[in-house]
């Protein structure tokens, strides 16, 4: 398992497929925990995460640490990715393309962890496991704070929308919305047994 992460891990701090390896500092593989049982999948590395090459080492990877507190889980139990490797200039949106070629990394992931709970932060994590599992995806307001059975990549694997923990540090109305959903997702957990 470490060993097929160490290779995708490589292969993406050389990828050159879309433009945004021209202005990263360092690619964002993901990381955590081989065995996880839990995978979170944000949106693209930020600031912080582009200097460190390392994913949610900023403020939203601060209040996430707070997330997972209230799940019961600690950093070390779970693998933590990204839809996008590099950063996008200015924190913009990932663009279609850039999501297109860069998405095999993160099913290859997928595949190799064999998670049973995904967690996805924000709408573009969401929409692109949704769609894996064959699920319309409606905006994330309506689709979040629930568990959807689901199978993705040929796994079975229950899958988890919440809003991006970004979205708490712009808006004080989601970062209660985030600490409940997490706090559902201890009881969710602590039933699939997965803790
Ligand atoms: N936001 C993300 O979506 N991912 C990170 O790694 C950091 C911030």
């Amino acid at each position: 398992m470490q060993n097929q992460l160490n290779t995708i891990a490589s292969e993406i701090t050389r990828c050159t497929k879309c433009p945004l390896h021209k202005s990263r500092k360092n690619a964002v593989p993901g990381e955590g925990n081989p065995n996880a049982k839990i995978m979170l999948i944000g949106e693209a590395p930020g600031y912080w995460e582009d200097v460190k090459g390392k994913p949610f080492v900023g403020a939203a990877g601060k209040f996430l640490d707070t997330l997972l507190a209230e799940a019961g889980v600690s950093r070390a139990q779970v693998f933590i990715g990204n839809i996008l490797k590099c950063r996008p200039p200015n924190n913009r949106e990932p663009a279609p393309s850039e999501i297109q070629k860069c998405t095999p990394f993160l099913d290859r992931q997928i595949a190799a962890i064999k998670p049973k709970l995904i967690i996805t932060l924000g709408s573009h994590s969401t929409a692109y496991i949704l769609a894996k599992a064959g699920i319309q995806f409606k905006g994330i307001t309506e689709t979040r704070g629930k568990l959807y059975k689901t199978n993705v990549l040929g796994l079975e694997v229950n899958v988890f929308p919440t809003f991006h923990p970004a979205a708490a540090l712009y808006n004080a109305k989601y970062k209660q919305t985030l600490i409940e959903d997490f706090k559902l997702l201890k009881t969710k957990i602590l039933q699939l047994k997965i803790n």
